[in-house]
């Protein structure tokens, strides 16, 4: 994902010009809110454990593959691995492959995933994570690195470990709503401040979802795995899904998880932005966004797209306490 920063620039200088083409002053010019989902939530009873030091080793897992990197073999074999892994466990596996250009003249040869459960219940909710790596270290400071693939292992694995645990626990109980686990592929591919070559598994789907699929909400999951995360609440995910916000949010500061903070965060370009502007799907995004351009006080937090993006990194803990939010969350959705 990248900083939304540029785009930001761009908006506010075309403000001024909106308001002046608007006859009477008004905000005319501002988007319509999506109407509200049918459903409610209510803090469940009964919810079965969340494996934190699964979630780890389904995270180690996939880096041990190596980098997942489009037109890789590891990128092959971690596809294997997740498609294999899945089929006995979900209703039912579907591979979206597509391609399209790449740099350097290649043709990028992708692939979404999509694990579902109750794949004929009508009140559905999407989860999503990414599950490729970035082809270049471009923020390692020795530029004889930048070149180099980095391990992803916050960066892409994280909120896929944790999307894999959870078909684990949804194989043993049956979710109330029907649930599609999304790993799109391609995510990370774009050069700094290229967004075109960004999310491109996410704008894959987007654009090509069926008709009439529309689920309550989606939740996508990104750097989900530091041991010290903090999730801000993002701006792309307020505006277009306030309310599930505020709900998932609510959630971890009831069961007690400390990563969740009540507090704003600029808008992060993510594989939620084209479900929300081209699908229509209200996604928000759980995103350690202070990891993003390195912003983190923390030196040692300052590794997102370097080598240093390992195992290490990360902690069973935190990967635990994020699926035991979306596990509740999951569970208490009821639709009405
Ligand atoms: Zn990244």
């Amino acid at each position: 994902m990248h900083i939304h920063s540029i785009m930001q620039r761009g908006a506010a200088l075309l403000l001024p010009i909106a308001v002046l083409l608007s006859s009477c002053g008004t905000k005319k010019d501002e988007p319509m809110p999506p109407p509200k989902p049918a459903m409610t939530f209510q803090m469940p009873r009964d919810v079965p454990e969340f494996s934190g030091e699964r979630t780890f080793e389904l995270l180690k897992k996939q880096v041990a593959f190596g980098p997942r990197v489009p037109n890789t073999p590891a990128h092959a074999a971690c596809l294997n691995w997740m498609v294999d892994f899945l089929r006995p466990l979900a209703d039912t596996v579907r591979v979206q492959e597509f391609s399209m250009g790449g740099y350097d003249g290649i043709t990028l040869r992708m692939s979404n995933v999509i694990a579902s459960f109750k794949p004929d219940a009508k009140e559905r909710v999407l989860l999503c994570a990414h599950w490729d790596s970035r082809p270049r270290a471009d923020r390692e400071k020795d530029s004889s690195r930048q070149r180099i693939a980095i391990p992803g292992a916050n960066d892409g694995a994280s909120g896929v470990a944790v999307l894999l645990h959870l078909a684990e626990v949804f194989a043993r109980i049956c979710p109330t709503v029907g649930v599609d686990l999304v790993f799109f592929d391609g995510e990370d591919y774009g050069r700094e401040g290229d967004e075109s070559m960004y999310c491109l598994g996410s704008k894959y789907f987007a654009a090509t979802v069926p008709e009439g699929y529309a689920p309550l909400y989606g939740v996508l999951l990104d750097l989900v795995g530091d041991k010290d995360a903090v999730f801000p609440q993002e701006e792309f995910s307020v505006q277009y899904a306030g309310d599930i916000v505020r709900m998932v949010w609510s959630a971890a500061g009831q069961l007690g998880v400390p990563n969740f903070k009540v507090q704003g965060h600029g808008g992060i370009i993510d594989d939620h932005h084209a479900l929300n502007t081209t699908a229509g799907i209200r996604t928000i995004d759980i995103i350690d966004a202070e990891l993003v351009g390195h912003a983190a006080a923390d030196p040692r937090r300052k590794y997102w797209h370097t080598l240093a993006d390992t195992p290490e990194q990360c902690s069973p803990l935190t990967l635990g306490r994020v699926g035991k939010v979306l596990l509740h969350v999951l569970l208490g959705t009821k639709p009405v």
